[in-house]
């Protein structure tokens, strides 16, 4: 018989940094906000972090898929517009959402249909991989960071010792630990508010209040934070959730750009109607009203009018032009400001674009 995928990768692992020994012998996991409590032998609701012997094993040193896009892709519209993002994940997710869209890595160890063998990979040679390809940053992403937090700061630190800046794309289903573990090696955070209603998170195998505990957390850490919402028609649509959504958004910070995207039918919830560009457009206003000052549409490109351009606070110049992932004109200033009315635009930019450096994503082949 040949190994489970679970056989192969509880051997891909090495002991972890982020648990506590338990009064009565248990591992406190503090990867994610489930804080599992694993007796002697247990494997996580992650299904990648275990108890072998009184040790938390960790997953270390493979990956489940590499590209390397534009950053805009991720989304992040307020960092480094134009450059390209060095992008890995693992596989394995702390949540279960129906309507996946990286289901086949995330999924992995739920799912026989998500078929993703890991491949093994070396900081440092990825970190050569990224700087050879152009990129500015580098991500992980595709299946849920947190619970592989261990293997990405161990990458993020070459990335930081040549330059890079690093980032998470991630469910947000934090712990303070984990936060404080990422913190001197991090510097964007993309989190995905999915609802503003605790019954839906505990659908997706979560809770709501962990999430809103990480987003305040990275903003007072000041880690730049960007937040998506999958807009899926009769799950998170409504005009009270998505104001109470944005509500909470605004009391963290106005300037926290949130992206509004739409939903298409994937894995077990491909009989969900899609999400239309008028839904966009009144969810973006929605935002608005809550006082978010710079809301976006995604998915949609090109049927959500000005909603893909990034336009200043103050006098509502058009500063970025996007169609989809593509930049179609910059405008910000070399000192991060609006050349209009000299309003600064928060985010993290550099002082000069090389602009876009790619537009079509670049696949990496990496041994298996
Ligand atoms: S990462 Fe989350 S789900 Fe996995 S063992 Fe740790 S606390 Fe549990």
């Amino acid at each position: 018989m040949p190994p489970t995928l679970a056989e192969v990768l509880a051997r891909e692992t090495r002991d972890g940094e982020l648990y506590d020994v338990l009064p009565d012998g248990r591992l406190r996991c503090y990867a994610c906000g489930h804080q599992c409590p694993l007796p002697e032998g247990a494997v996580g609701v992650c299904r990648v972090r275990f108890n072998e012997g009184g040790r938390l094993r960790v997953p270390w040193g493979y990956v489940g898929g590499v590209q390397c896009d534009p950053i805009e892709k991720k989304p992040f519209f307020h960092a480094y517009p134009g450059a390209l993002a060095y992008s890995f994940g693992m596989l394995g997710c702390d949540l279960h959402c129906a309507y996946c869209q990286n289901w086949v890595t995330s999924q992995a160890l739920r799912d026989p249909a998500a078929v993703s063998p890991p491949m093994h990979a070396a900081p440092d040679a990825m970190v050569r991989d990224a700087l050879r390809l152009g990129a500015r940053v580098l991500v992980s992403t595709y299946n849920e960071p947190l619970i592989t937090a261990e293997w990405a700061v161990e990458i993020f630190k070459e990335a930081k010792a040549a330059g890079l800046v690093t980032g998470f794309v991630s469910n947000g289903n934090g712990t303070p630990q984990v936060l404080e573990y990422l913190r001197p090696w991090i510097d964007l955070y993309k989190v995905d508010l999915k609802s503003f209603d605790d019954r839906h998170y505990r659908e997706l195998g979560g809770r709501l209040d962990p999430i809103l505990d990480t987003i305040r957390r990275l903003h007072a850490m000041d880690v730049w934070v960007e937040i998506v919402t999958l807009l899926i028609p009769g799950f998170n649509d409504s005009s009270d959730e998505l104001t109470k959504l944005t509500e909470f958004i605004a009391s963290v910070s106005p300037e926290i750009p949130w992206h509004v995207t739409a939903f298409h039918g994937d894995y077990k919830m491909d009989g969900t109607p899609n999400t239309t560009a008028l839904m966009l457009q009144q969810a973006a206003e929605i935002g608005r009203r809550s006082g978010l000052r710079f809301v976006y549409a995604g998915n949609l490109s090109g049927a959500v009018g000005n909603l893909e351009d990034t336009r200043c606070a103050s006098c509502n110049d058009t500063l970025v032009a996007r169609a989809g992932y593509r930049i179609r004109d910059y405008r910000i200033t070399p000192n991060g400001c609006c050349p209009s009315c000299g309003t600064s635009v928060p985010g993290r930019f550099d002082a000069h674009v090389a602009g876009q450096v790619a537009s079509q994503p670049a696949v990496i082949r990496l041994r298996r």
